[in-house]
Order: C-alpha cells, then structure tokens, then sequence
C-alpha cells in the first residue's frame, strides 16, 4: 500500500502498512505500526496520524443523487397533470391568438413547486446525514496507558481498541487478544453463521476474506466475548470502504401517512380526469359543439382545483419539525415512520435497569458466609465503612476480603477520578462493586498486577452471570489459578457446593442455603438489586469448550446488594401514559421481588398484582403466553428472546407496542415491535442499529414525551389536512355552479386557483403544522394507526365545510354577478369570488386550530406563525387585486372599498360557521355526559 501524499511536509516517521495483516504475528504487527499494545498510541503520534489519514469515515456512496431528487420532484403525478393542463391551456389560448399567460404561469409554478420539493427534500437528506452522525458509534480505546471512549470517526491505524458484544466495529483490525470471540460478518460476506476468532494464529497470503479469522473488518457485529485489536486501516482504506457501500445509517422511509398521500394524490388526479370528460361530455350533449372551448376552460380549472398541490411539501415539512421536536426532548428517530406512529403506541415495553432507575448504583448490604454489614458513603467515592450488622463494628475480615478481591477481579468497569469527582467507565453495576471494594482498600490497578486475568467467560443477559480466571503466583514458584463468578444469586448459588467461613471452604447445607436466599428476597423486596460472588481453585486454565462445566462446584463468598432508585421524573411519566389510555410494563432480568418493589414504587403495578418469571414464560405456550400478555405488567428474570415472544403476543392481542432495548440480543425484539426503542448511553450498536428511536438519556420518561409529540404531529397533519381539502371541495363546487346557474365565462382561473391552492392555502397549513399541543393530548385513548386518516369525522368535516364554503361564495357570486354586470365592469365578479375564497380560508385557518374551542379562548400566540400567515396571505390577496402588474398576471379587476369589504364580510361568515359549529357540538356533548349520569343515578 502506498501513502497519500500530502502538502504538509511531515517529520515523523510513518508506519509501514501491509496488505496482508492475516500473515503477520501480532508483534510484528505492532512493530509496523509502532504501537503498544498496552500503552497505546501516544498523543503526538495520533495527532499526526488523524492528519495523514483523515477521520475514519465511509463517504457515502448509496443514497439518491441530487439529480435524482430533482428528477423525481416532476414525475409526480400531480405535477404531471398540472403540466398536461398548462399545454391545453397554451393550445386554447393560441388559437384565440392570446398570449398563453396562464401556461406560462402554471410552468413557472410547476417549476418553483418542483424546486421548493428538491430543496426540502435535499435538506431532509442532510438532516437525517446529520442524525446519523449523532447517533455514529463511541469507541473504546487504549491511547496513552489510559482506557478511554472516543467518537469512531476519530480512530487512526496503530489505535488499541477494545471489542465487547454488542460492538460494531470501526475500523479493520489484526486481534491481539481474543475471549470468546464470536463475530456477524454478513454485512461483508453475506454468511449469517458468526465467526470464532482468535488472535494466536498466523494465516497464509490467499486465505479468503471470510476465513481470515485473525482479523476484524469495519461494519461487522461483535456477538459474544471480548477482543483487543490494533487497527490496521480506516475510513475507505477498509475492506467495507473498497466495496463501497454504506451498510448502517438512518433510512429515509415513506411514513404510512406519505404512502396514503400519494395514493390519495393518484384518486385525485383520477378523479379530476373523470371530472374533465364528464363537464365536457354533458356540456356538449346540451349544447353541441360550439362551447367546447368555454367547456374545457371549467373543467381545466376544475382539475387543477381538485388537487391539493401543497399538501406533499406540509406533509413532508410536519414530518422533519416532528423529528426536531423530538431531539429536544431527548429522543433520537432514525426511521421516518416513528414521527407518525409513536403517537398510536398503546403499551409501552421498558427495561428497569437504566430506564426506569437511576442506573447509579451504590452498594449498602453485604452478607458474607460469617456477617452481615451495611456499607456506608455515598455516590462513586471509595470512601465509607462496613458496619458489622446489629454491632458497632468495624472490621474487614478474610471472608469480606476475599469477597472484595472477587468484585474487583472478575469485573469490567474502570473507577477513576476527575478533578474532584469519581467517575466510572463501564457497568454501573460493576462500578458499584469497584466503590465498594475501593472502601475496603482494594484497587483494580493494585490487584490485576497481583493477579491477571488470563481467561473469562463474558456476562449476557440469558446466562445471568459472568467468570473470570485469574493467575496466582505461589510463594514456592509455582502458579496455580483461581476462578471469580458473579452473577444472579439464584444462578450463582445453585453452582455453589461449599462456603468460605472462617477462612476456609466448608461445606454448604440445606439450611444455610435457605437463609441464603432468604436473605436475598428480603433485600430483593425492598427494591435491592442483589448479586452474588462465588470462587473456586483451579489446578489449570479451563478449556474453551468445557469453561461452562468449569463454572460449577464453585465456593459461595456472599451477597452484595445495591440501591438502584427510581428516576424522580418515571412515576409521573408512568401516570401521564396510563391517563393517555398507554399501558407500561417492567419487562427485566432482574429478581422478581425487586422488580415488583420498583414497579409498585413508580405505580407500574399493584403490590399483589401477578409476576412472571422467564421460567414461567418457558413453560407456557403461545396460547397460554397471549391469554395472560394483557394482564401481566411486570416481567422479571427474563432473558432477551423471551421478549420477542410478548411482543408478539401483544401484537396478536391487537397492541401497538413500543419496546426499548440494549443489547445485542435484544435487536430480534426491538425489530418485530412497533417501535424499537434502543438505549443512547447504555444500548449497544447492534441494539440501535435494530431500533426505529434512540434515547438519548436512556430514560422512560422521554418515550412519553416522544409519544406525546407523536400525537400532536398526527393532529396536526389531520388539521391541515381538513383546512386544505375543505376548501379544495369549496372550489370545484363554485367553478361547476357557474355554468350550471347560467352565469357566462369561468370564474377562478387555473392561475388564481394555483395561487389560493399553493400561497393562500399552503402558507397557514404550514403555520397549522406548528400549532403546538391541545391541553388533553395526554387524556385521551391513542387511535389505531391503522385507522384512515379521514376517520373519526374528518371526511364528513371536510365534505360539509366545502357544501358551506361553496353555498356561500355561490351567494356571493350570484349577487356579485348583477352587480358587476349594472355597474359596468362585469368582470368584477370574478375577483370578487376570487377574494371570498382566500379570505373565507383565513378565517377557517384561525378556527381550525381547535375543534372544541372557540378561537376567542385560544391564546393568539401559542402559534404566532398562524397569525403571521394569516396577515401575510391577506395583504398579498389584496396586493394581488391592487397593483397593476400583479392584476394583469392574474387577471383581477380593481374592487370598489364598498365591494371589498362585502368579500371581507361573506369571508368572516365561515368563521362564523364554523365557531358556531363547536357552540352546537359542545351543547350536544354536555347534553349526552348529563344524560348518561342520569341513566346512572337511575
Ligand atoms: P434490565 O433488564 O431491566 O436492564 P437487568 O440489568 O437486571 O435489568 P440484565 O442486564 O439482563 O438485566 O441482567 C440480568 C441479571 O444478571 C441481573 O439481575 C444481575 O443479577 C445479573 N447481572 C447484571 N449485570 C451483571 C454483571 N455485570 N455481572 C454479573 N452479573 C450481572
């Protein structure tokens, strides 16, 4: 490989790189790239490095090309029709010799529209390019004898970086280290089986990509175990980079909501093709040929009138505010769907550990084969005491020692202190244990050197517990080894044949078992997350295939328990979702007593409500599992495939269900929900990857806000989508009622409606898309978001507001048509309809912006930007009836103050209408609640 040249002349001395890192030993490898595989890069060496190689980042080659935007934005159906109009239009003008104005104009406006969707739609790509960053992968990293966590895209070749499950690793690699490790490929070989790697091995030049078992590529998943690996390449230089594709990412989906627009685009279109030969076929029958011209004019504008040319550009521009709204409370989306959707989510599945707790964990109890202790201190500090129970004793005896020397060796995490602070890097359960032991005097930094570890059986979710095994080395010279585990209680205490007492492992009875995890329920009860310690002496280093037999005939050392508090802000978030008709439920791997504690504490559940176990949940079949799913709020001791199994009873049961996750095994889940749910700060990328949101702060909370900006996003979709259609149904009506009530000539050009369809209109729509939420978006049922977007009233609203909208321009017109024709001018009446139309639309927008509430009740400046449309779009309509080059391009006539304020005036009566309509509404409402206690004091 060659190096890029580069115009800054560069000192130091580069590291040579291979092709074949498969064929290279680990030390030679590292001498290549001049690092250490303990030490890690030093601060000046990445600084060169990060500028010689660039940010480790993949360009992206997928995604739709510009042109490819642009192209799109005019084969939209609907712009096809309204170009197809512009044609006859220019054809019918021509031949009277007319300049084709309204042609000219319609291109224009097919062209802006086409522009304004480009630009929108470009924006939406680099907004959601944006989102991927945030959510791009942390790294952990050795770099200057320190562990640390670092953004991927700042890795350089020569890097130590750290693999554990869950990972999706960043850049390619030669192992240095390997546990266990068990790694996805298919994003690179397409092969589904994992693959076991290993560091201890040297390939051959040919070996294939997929059996280089040595080395780790860019995009692959860690599965299982751990690996220290030295990168070798970055960004494009990675195999992923030479294929070029971009694997992970941030979808750009259609929502259901787009889809049922366009098909909803697709009837309009039809339906005004319809509308064309039927006005023509009827007109011709009564009258034959000689009005067809005036014919296909009414019926041209019908069709440009039918169809709501801005409703894609609001529906699109809800969508991306929807997903900023998002942001701001903590929620991440990735897939566009989620904006629409979160808001019909009726169960909300969550973790405990992280979501509804704290996640800051700090032990309080130990119980060891001799004593019981409570520990003392606060936060992450290592400063406290152990006090022996029912005694003002302070002792550290072999047996709390030894239990102390288990926390630290057979764990993960890091403590260390910043400025004056302590911090931990990993596990907040292992952190805790690092706390306490630190209270003891015992230190990771200390201990690894005393004792390393030599091999280790990682922890996961199914199998509850973790062990490591470390070298002792003897006085005598000789080395024997030992073995730590730590897990569930249950687990751990069930692998346990003796107990260390009195500085020796004696045997383990039935009844000190008994008291064991009598113990263990009672701290469980009181909402204690409890673990327990085990050790054993091993003559050797147990083999890779029989390490799970080595987890038995272990030595138990005792219980450390840890108060993980509910996060403050959860019991009122669980209270908002039950009054929004959402059901949550504790799904967790913990014990079922501190399950129920913490359930009952945040009023998830009630202290006698049933629990099931992921013991129960084996046994039973899908019948029996779907039977109960509705009941059941609280699950505990599961194991994450067990998830997938209540989402799809939920599901069967007809739920739409949110469900959050962390780890790797948790994606199947996190898929088949509704909303998958993964976890910013703890979540493992594999689980994000899987997820249709992220937390950003891991909190349950946040889904509750998320669900409630979902449902202001789909109310006010539904509101604007009433505003436009309503007035669109206005519209044809009025242009059909013209010739059909004897009235000559067209009254609304395909120009003036194009301007009422995309200014008038679409400017409050967007404003309407702001409105923010309705005081009861929390107090009411979620709807189906199966149900049609015109349910629960709206297609009836939008026919009957268009009849009103229609009966009174029609009025109007009728009046406006004499008038005209008396006094000299008789083209007026055509501005005059003109006029009412836009301003009967101002009005409607004001009203629409509660369907309960009489506009006069709303604050006007809970949604500034309606007021401000409004004022703009009127001085624009009247802009439009006043200068002379605008009157010429649209064709409108100077009105008389008189003739203006009567379009002012039949304008405001829609207002009137529709205000009115919620005055009756209201009174029928309160009249059926009185009834209905009536019938109940009855
Ligand atoms: P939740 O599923 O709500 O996040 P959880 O953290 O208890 O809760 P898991 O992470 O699946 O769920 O852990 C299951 C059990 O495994 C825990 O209750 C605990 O007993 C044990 N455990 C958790 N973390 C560790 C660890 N780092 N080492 C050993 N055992 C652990």
């Amino acid at each position: 490989m060659t190096f890029p040249t580069t115009s800054t002349p560069l000192s130091p001395v580069f590291p040579e790189l291979s092709d074949s890192w498969q064929t290279l030993s680990v030390e030679v490898s590292l001498e290549k790239l001049q690092s250490d595989a303990d030490k890690g890069l030093n601060q000046q060496q990445i600084q060169q490095r990060q500028q010689y190689f660039g940010p480790n980042e993949l360009k992206e080659m997928s995604g739709r090309s510009l042109l490819k935007i642009l192209w799109e934005q005019f084969t939209n159906i609907m712009l096809v029709m309204l170009m197809a109009v512009a044609l006859i239009s220019a054809v019918l003008d021509l031949r009277k010799g007319e300049f084709p104005k309204d042609a000219v104009a319609i291109f224009a406006i097919v062209i802006l529209n086409g522009l304004l969707g480009y630009f929108q739609e470009s924006q939406a790509e680099k907004a959601l390019a944006a989102l991927k960053r945030l959510s791009s992968p942390n790294v952990r990293v050795i770099r200057a004898s320190e562990i640390e966590e670092i953004s991927a895209t700042e890795l350089v070749p020569g890097d130590i970086m750290l693999l554990e499950a869950g990972v999706s690793i960043a850049a390619d690699g030669r192992l240095i280290e390997s546990q266990n490790l068990q790694i996805r490929e298919s994003a690179l070989t397409g092969e589904a089986e994992t693959v076991n790697k290993q560091a201890n091995i040297i390939l051959g030049e040919g070996v294939p990509l997929g059996d280089r078992i040595n080395l780790v590529f860019q995009g692959t998943e860690v599965v299982q175990g751990r690996g220290k690996v030295l990168v070798t390449r970055t960004g494009m230089d990675t195999e992923i980079g030479h294929i070029a594709t971009l694997i992970q990412g941030v979808e750009a989906e259609d929502t259901p909501l787009q889809r049922r627009m366009s098909q909803l685009g697709n009837v309009l279109v039809s339906s005004s093709l319809v509308l064309v030969v039927l006005v023509v076929f009827v007109g011709v029958l009564r009258s034959g040929w000689q009005n067809f011209e005036e014919l296909l004019e009414v019926s041209l504008s019908m069709a440009v009138a039918v169809v709501p040319e801005g409703l894609p550009a609001v529906v699109t521009v809800t969508l991306a505010i929807g997903t900023q709204r998002m942001v701001r409370r903590h929620a991440l989306i990735r897939k566009l769907p989620a904006v629409e959707t979160l808001g019909s989510v009726t169960t909300i599945c969550s973790d405990k550990t992280g979501t509804l707790t704290q996640n800051k964990m700090v032990v309080q109890k130990i119980h060891t084969g001799t004593d019981t202790y409570e520990v003392t201190g606060e936060g992450y500090a290592p400063q406290g005491d152990f006090i022996v129970q029912d005694s003002d004793e302070y002792e550290i005896n072999t047996e709390l020692e030894q239990l102390l020397r288990a926390c630290v060796l057979c764990n993960d995490a890091l403590l260390h202190k910043k400025g004056k602070n302590w911090e931990i890097l990993g596990d907040p359960t292992e952190g805790a244990l690092l706390t306490l032991a630190g209270k003891g005097g015992f230190y990771r930094e200390d201990l690894w050197l005393e004792m390393p570890r030599i091999a280790e059986i990682p922890f996961s979710s199914e199998r509850k517990r973790m062990s490591v095994v470390v070298q002792t080395f003897q006085e005598k010279g000789g080395n024997s080894y030992v073995m730590y585990s730590k897990g569930s209680p249950e687990i751990i205490l069930e692998r346990c044949t003796k107990v260390y007492r009195n500085n020796q492992a004696v045997s383990l009875n039935g009844e000190q078992r008994k008291q064991i995890l009598a113990q263990n329920d009672q701290w469980a009860a009181q909402g204690l997350r409890v673990l327990g310690l085990g050790i054993k002496p091993l003559e050797e280093i147990p083999e890779d295939n029989d390490s799970e037999k080595a987890e038995n005939e272990l030595i138990w050392l005792g219980l450390v328990a840890m108060i993980d508090a509910p996060r403050k802000e959860v019991k009122q978030a669980v209270l908002n979702c039950r009054q929004a008709g959402i059901r949550p439920v504790m799904i967790t791997g913990d014990h079922p007593l501190t399950a129920q504690a913490i359930a009952t504490e945040l009023g998830i559940s009630q202290p006698h409500d049933s629990i099931v176990t992921g013991q129960e949940l084996q046994a039973m079949n899908t019948l029996e599992l779907r039977k109960i799913v509705s009941d059941v709020s609280v699950y505990a001791r599961v194991a994450p495939e067990h998830k997938l199994q209540i989402v799809q009873a939920l599901q069967h049961q007809g739920e739409f269900v949110a469900m959050t996750g962390d780890g790797v095994n948790d994606a199947p889940a996190l898929k088949q929900a509704d909303i998958g749910i993964a976890m910013g700060i703890t979540g493992t990328d594999v689980s994000k990857e899987a997820s249709d949101a992220i937390l950003l702060d891991d909190n349950f909370a946040t889904i509750v806000a998320a669900t409630e900006e979902g449902r202001v996003v789909y109310d006010n979709i539904r509101r604007f989508i009433k505003y436009i259609l309503g007035s669109n149904i206005g519209e044809v009506l009025v242009i059909a009622a013209a010739p059909l009530i004897g009235l000559g000539g067209v009254p609304l050009s395909p120009l003036q409606i194009l301007w009422m369809n995309l200014v008038t209109d679409g400017l409050p729509a967007l404003a309407l898309a702001m409105e923010p939420a309705e005081p009861n978006v929390m107090q009411r049922p979620p709807y189906s978001p199966r149900e049609s977007i015109f349910s629960r009233g709206l297609g009836l609203y939008m026919v009957r507001i268009g009849v009103i909208f229609a009966i009174l321009t029609i009025i109007l017109m009728v009046w406006a048509y004499d008038h005209a024709h008396q006094s000299g001018d008789p083209n007026r009446w055509k501005t005059m309809v003109f006029t009412t139309l836009c301003l009967a639309q101002m009005g409607h927008g004001l009203a629409v912006r509660s369907d309960s509430q009489l506009t006069i009740n709303l604050n006007p400046f809970s949604n500034p930007y309606i007021l401000g449309a409004v004022t703009l779009t009127t001085s624009l309509q009247i802009l439009l009836i006043y200068v002379p080059p605008l009157q010429q391009f649209f064709g409108t006539h100077v009105l008389s103050f008189s003739e203006l304020l009567i379009c002012f005036g039949f304008s405001a009566l829609m207002f009137v209408w529709i205000e009115l309509e919620k005055l009756v509404s209201r009174w029928f409402l309160s009249k059926k609640s009185k009834s209905k206690s009536n019938f109940n004091r009855i």
